[in-house]
């Protein structure tokens, strides 16, 4: 999503880095997250894009701070939302820019200024989220010393990683050395497994023809 991705590009939350360094940086970004067409990217572009990061990210923090029962964050978080879509000024707008979308909705007119677009496109999205009842799903990343946000899409809302340091990947390696160094010291390491059982034409292994 749009708004966490932004908000993880600010020095200190996904990564160490400034992840938007210069206009050439918004440009990928913005074609990553569909925003297109568009004129290009300045610098003032770029200020204000990064000043839009900490808003964006008051919202993770008012979900968090009326955890658990969500409801308690709920007018803040609206009132949030409703100023980011307002100074966005964002209204509907139909459009068809090829690339096999065919007939969709736009929150700006494609003439808007591009922090209006980003703005309204990111609020919008969250929107959705309180619409319907899914602000439980705007979460930080479990990793320690991780300090991005993440938007759990997962059916089962199991998420637990951002997709921004590789923190999934670090964590299971993280339990796996926890584990060997438990079993190395402990008494209780599970015997190899014996003689591995083979299936001749298990599922799957049909030759064809
Ligand atoms: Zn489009
Ligand atoms: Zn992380």
């Amino acid at each position: 999503m749009l708004a966490a991705d932004l908000v993880n590009t600010a020095p200190g939350s996904g990564t160490a880095a400034e992840a938007l360094p210069d206009a050439g940086a918004l440009e990928v970004f913005l074609d990553a997250h569909h925003v297109v067409p568009r004129r290009a990217a300045w610098d003032e572009d770029l200020i204000a894009v990064r000043a839009l990061r900490p808003r964006l990210l008051a919202i993770w923090e008012a979900v968090a701070a009326g955890a658990p029962g969500a409801a308690a964050a709920m007018p803040p978080l609206a009132a949030v939302i409703n100023e980011l879509l307002d100074d966005a000024d964002a209204r509907p707008w139909l459009v068809d820019h090829g690339g096999g979308w065919g007939w969709h909705l736009h929150v700006t007119r494609p003439d808007a200024p591009l922090i209006h677009r980003i703005a309204a496109q990111a609020g919008f999205a969250l929107a959705d989220l309180v619409r319907l009842g899914e602000t439980g799903r705007l979460r930080r990343c479990a990793a320690p010393g991780c300090r991005a946000v993440l938007v759990d899409l997962s059916r089962n809302r199991s998420r637990l990683y951002c997709d921004t340091g590789n923190c999934g990947n670090r964590q299971h390696v993280a339990a796996y050395r926890a584990r060997q160094l438990a079993s190395a010291g402990g008494t209780a390491e599970p015997p190899p497994a014996q003689g591995r059982r083979r299936q001749p034409g298990g599922p799957g292994g049909r030759s064809p023809g």
